[in-house]
């Protein structure tokens, strides 16, 4: 997952958009008509010790924050949960996955012991988490309830 080209329903320009900005409102580059990305399968964005802090302020949307690890086999397993997840809740919800093996200053911010962790942030503030691997159910309820 990462970039891909959308359409511009209004103009039909190609417009490529990044996982990492698909929350933020994405426009078409030629007519500035806002991309539908309902149906794109742009997964999670990928967030960073670098951007941490600036990825949970950019939205008002309930933020999920997987800490992975990729080379635990349960963390492995559960990434094509939370591409899927990204999809189904865009609009609603932002899905993000952080790699906790080399973003140790977030990893130790938010008290990370075992991964997969799933932290839910609202305007920067953990309101709650989930931690080991789950049913795809129990984190769509999750975001269900904080959406
Ligand atoms: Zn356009």
């Amino acid at each position: 997952m990462g970039d891909m080209v959308v359409t511009c329903r209004k103009c039909g320009a190609k417009n490529r958009v990044s996982a990492a900005k698909q929350h933020l409102g994405p426009k078409c580059g030629k007519c500035k008509a806002a991309l539908d990305l309902s149906g794109a399968q742009l997964g999670a964005a990928e967030v960073s010790d670098a951007n941490f802090d600036s990825f949970l302020a950019s939205t008002d949307q309930v933020v999920m924050l997987d800490f992975f690890s990729p080379t635990c086999g349960p963390c492995r397993g559960m990434m094509p949960v939370v591409e899927s997840l990204a999809d189904r809740f865009r609009g609603r919800a932002v899905v993000a996955k952080i790699d906790s093996t080399v973003n140790l200053a977030a990893a130790s911010r938010c008290a990370i012991r075992g991964v997969p962790a799933f932290l839910f942030f609202r305007n920067g503030r953990e309101v709650d988490r989930i931690t080991g691997a789950v049913p795809e159910k129990t984190l769509a309820e999750k975001l269900d309830s904080l959406s």
